[in-house]
């Protein structure tokens, strides 16, 4: 398939309950206000160094109800929640809001990124997002730097556990639609 029939929307692919469903949920409310003036893309500091991400375009692509091509893009999971898009937004979209609120509905499908995976794996395991190697604390011995805190993964696992956080990490959402 051409890039461009990729691009290409079909009527098929319109979930027109799905705009409802983001602006029920907290930070989604005010989804259906943007108007599309690019001012959240040009303020982007991570848009500025992507040639795909785009926060105008997730927002557009929510606004018509592209449930999977948006739940299911990995740029959607390039945003580092810095609030400017929110910040700057003349229409008061919470941009970043919007975007967790997506991020929330793509994993509940299963589909979160394997390095978004080994993170969590990670934070179950050792308490920090990355495992440190041992030859990173040696260093900070011979540095005289005092030994890192140590993590407390069992009260993480324990607080996890309660919110499904396990089975949203081990399943794995068959990709459907677009991208
Ligand atoms: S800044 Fe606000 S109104 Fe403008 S495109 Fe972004 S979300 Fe829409
Ligand atoms: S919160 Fe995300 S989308 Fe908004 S400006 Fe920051 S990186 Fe970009």
């Amino acid at each position: 398939m051409s890039e461009v029939e990729e691009k290409r929307i079909k009527s098929s692919e319109i979930d027109p309950k799905f705009k409802y469903e983001i602006a029920q949920m907290h930070g989604g409310e005010k989804l259906m206000r943007c108007f599309q003036c690019g001012t959240c893309t040009s303020d982007c500091p991570i848009a500025k160094f992507s040639d795909t991400y785009r926060p105008r375009q997730i927002i557009r692509m929510a606004q018509l109800g592209l449930r999977d091509r948006v739940l299911n893009s990995d740029t959607l999971w390039l945003c580092a929640s810095c609030f400017t898009c929110t910040d700057r937004c003349p229409q008061d979209v919470e941009v970043a809001s919007v975007i967790r609120v997506l991020r929330n509905l793509a994993a509940q499908k299963g589909f979160v990124p394997q390095v978004f995976r080994e993170q969590a794996s990670s934070i179950l395991e050792t308490g920090y997002a990355y495992k440190i190697p041992e030859l990173r604390m040696k260093k900070r011995e011979t540095l005289g730097l005092p030994p890192l805190p140590k993590g407390n993964p069992k009260n993480i696992r324990k607080t996890l556990q309660e919110v499904g956080f396990f089975k949203l990490i081990e399943s794995k959402g068959e990709k459907s639609g677009g991208k």
